[in-house]
């Protein structure tokens, strides 16, 4: 699932800085916190990272293009596209054609890597349609689901929906697939906030029980799953709220006057080192530089080794 990003700059007060989300005054209600999984992630990943994407405007600039990140799309958008044939025609030598028609060729070190991750990528493909029965039919592809909460409007875009019959009748599952690093586990699925959102929203969207999460590794063809309870969707969705009235409280405080760099404090660590902002943030420019291509290197290595992909736009 590639994090989005939120859909539109907000407006600016007088001063130039940008307004907060939330602006109730007394005795009126609160507007609720418009939010994607990746604005609260930027946020809980690191402050300084969230307010650069979402509160400075102009943004400082980004790095350049990473490689993993095109692959990453070129595949979601293949994988979207194959659902979007008439089942008759799910064959895989339909997939070339797919994957030409999406890739992304931006970040990689010179056409011969990007070769050789084509053809990894279309192997993948390969070995991936080959699970699946060509007449399946997702519930949704690429599907937005939204849902309100009392502090959150929250919205987003789920690879998959699926529609499976569980032991008490029909419910949903959420697919998400992964390109990047290996060794994903069922920890991986129960801790991702994106997941827990998604299937808190399918379910009330769809209005039947959505609980399984699945985290589908397309180059280890393994799928890490999760089964959630309502208490531990409730948990997840508290967790966002309080991401939310962190937020909401530092833009407030940054609207006041106060100081930004206090309010989005920086949280340097081994992700700064794949922040798009790195060069533009203090904390960042001390951490290992490393090239667009970097990750994609390490996928494609013979070993199938591991790539330390660590970015918010993981794929
Ligand atoms: S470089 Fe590190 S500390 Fe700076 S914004 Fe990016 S993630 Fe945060």
């Amino acid at each position: 699932m590639r994090r989005a990003h939120s859909a539109t700059p907000r407006p600016r007060g007088g001063s130039g800085r940008p307004e907060p989300e939330q602006l109730g005054f007394e005795g009126m209600p609160e507007r609720l916190f418009v939010c994607t999984p990746s604005k609260l992630g930027a946020f809980e990943d690191c402050p300084r990272r969230y307010r650069f994407s979402y509160v400075d405007r102009p943004a400082p600039p980004k790095g350049p293009p990473w490689a993993h990140n095109s692959l990453g799309a070129s595949v979601h958008t293949a994988l979207r596209n194959w659902f979007g044939l008439p089942a008759d025609r799910r064959h895989p030598e339909a997939l070339p054609t797919l994957l030409k028609g999406t890739w992304v060729r931006e970040g990689y070190r010179d056409e011969a890597q990007e070769r050789t991750a084509y053809r990894r990528a279309l192997e993948w493909l390969e070995s991936y349609v080959e699970t699946l029965d060509p007449a399946f039919e997702p519930l949704g592809v690429e599907r937005v689901v939204a849902v309100k909460t009392s502090v959150l409007a929250f919205n987003g875009r789920a690879d998959r929906i699926d529609s499976r019959t569980g032991p008490e009748g029909p419910e949903l599952a959420i697919v998400d697939y992964k390109t990047g690093r290996t060794g994903l586990d069922s920890d991986d699925a129960r801790g991702s906030q994106a997941l827990a959102l998604y299937a808190f929203a399918a379910e009330r969207v769809f209005r039947r029980p959505c609980r399984r999460v699945e985290l589908h590794h397309l180059p280890s063809g393994t799928v890490a799953a999760h089964e959630h309870t309502p208490e531990s969707l409730a948990r997840q969705v508290s967790r966002a709220e309080d991401t939310a009235r962190d937020i909401v409280a530092a833009e407030r405080a940054v609207a006041a006057g106060g100081d930004p760099d206090a309010a989005f404090p920086t949280a340097p660590g081994p992700i700064c080192t794949w922040c798009d902002f790195r060069k533009s943030c203090p904390a960042g420019v001390e951490a290992p530089a490393k090239e667009p291509w970097a990750a994609v290197d390490r996928v494609l290595a013979p070993s199938g080794g591991e790539a330390a992909v660590v970015t918010a736009s993981e794929q």
